[in-house]
């Protein structure tokens, strides 16, 4: 039985994990730019779901959709994909392909039909238990999961029940095969603790274990982030030591403590610019994160972003600004962005055209 991969930017890394755990199951996964073959596979996202849905509608073959979009609403999405795999694919796709090769009508846990509903919710596998790529090679997931509970974010949702992590000598191994070292965790300081206490102990012994000649080592920078509250001098002066990266990136989100409370954040404002004099004062640029358009805020809580841009674009930092979205499955969902002030339009245009901030922002919607 061919399976296909439908291929769409922003989901590689998807493609990477579950090609390898396929791989280890003995399936092969076959990249496709259409649906093909008897199964396609889709992952789902606020950016390609409209697409993407519509092309499952009119598929020829069985569809299997999972990623964010797909578990959030899989109800939604169970009405148009004949599988979705709710949560985590590692285990769940390869049992799944051997039920519908074998043309089993037993249902699989972690799996919605439009018939069977949702067959119990999916389990959260063992990182060490599947390679974090195959031949493609991709970036090392160290951490899954969030112990935090900010309610624009999908994280804590997709993989409920805290942080798990790669063990080191996982990690270690799998970067021998990559001269440039980066990986995915929703907070890189967090490394080895349960997300809320920095284990800088572990972190340590991870960058010493994935550090060798002829490779640079990526953490705390793209493709992940750290929380604001675990940037302290003994946690950079590690970057400083093992990373290639110059920046260091780290989520403050809003200029305003009430905006932050409502969402969860879980640090304040000042924690955020505490951060920044931190990363500044040890040489590294800081990267900061802001989210524009909360549902619940005010033009006044919004002009303190904008302020909160323009004094770190004054201190060098980098902004990635994001126009708030309503993510499928999160608190926050169904709840529209608000509009945007002209003057945000303004300062972002002219940040932009120098270099200091990117994001969707910008995008007028
Ligand atoms: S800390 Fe980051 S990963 Fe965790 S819930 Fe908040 S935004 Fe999501």
């Amino acid at each position: 039985m061919r399976v296909n991969w439908r291929h769409t930017r922003g989901t590689t890394n998807t493609f990477s994990v579950l090609s390898a755990a396929l791989e280890q199951a003995g399936w092969r996964l076959h990249e496709t730019d259409r649906p093909a073959g008897e199964v396609t596979c889709y992952s789902l996202n606020v950016a390609n779901e409209g697409e993407l849905l519509a092309e499952i509608e009119s598929a020829d073959c069985t569809t299997i959709a999972g990623g964010p979009s797909a578990t959030g609403r899989w109800r939604d999405v169970a009405r148009t994909a004949d599988y979705v795999v709710v949560g985590e694919g590692e285990r769940t796709l390869p049992l799944l392909l051997d039920a519908i090769e074998a043309g089993s009508l037993k249902p699989i846990p972690g799996t919605a039909t439009a018939r069977d509903g949702l067959v119990l919710p999916g389990h959260a596998v063992l990182l060490d238990a599947f390679p974090p790529f195959g031949p493609r090679r991709g970036y090392i997931e160290c951490s899954r999961g969030c112990p935090h509970d900010c309610a624009y974010c999908q994280t804590p949702r997709l993989f409920p029940g805290g942080m798990r992590h790669r063990s080191i000598d996982a990690c270690a191994e799998a970067a021998r095969a990559l001269t440039d070292v980066r990986f995915v965790t929703p907070n890189a300081l967090a490394y080895g603790s349960g997300g809320r206490t920095p284990r800088l102990e572990k972190v340590r012994r991870l960058l010493t274990a994935v550090t060798r000649k002829g490779a640079r080592v990526w953490f705390g920078t793209f493709p992940s982030e750290v929380r604001p509250e675990f940037v302290t001098d003994e946690a950079l002066d590690l970057v400083r030591e093992f990373c290639a990266n110059s920046r260091v990136h780290l989520g403050i989100q809003s200029g305003s403590d009430r905006v932050l409370g409502f969402i969860g954040r879980g640090h304040t404002l000042d924690d955020g610019l505490t951060a920044v004099d931190r990363i500044r004062d040890h040489g590294l640029e800081p990267a900061v994160d802001v989210i524009l358009g909360f549902p619940f805020e005010t033009d006044q809580e919004q002009e303190a972003t904008l302020d909160l841009v323009r004094h770190l674009a004054a201190r060098g930092c980098r902004i990635h600004a994001h126009r708030f979205t309503p993510l499928p499955g999160t608190p926050l969902a169904g709840h529209p962005s608000r509009p945007i002030l002209p003057a945000v339009y303004r300062v972002f245009g002219r940040l932009a055209l120098e270099g200091r901030l990117t994001g969707s922002v910008l995008e007028r919607g």
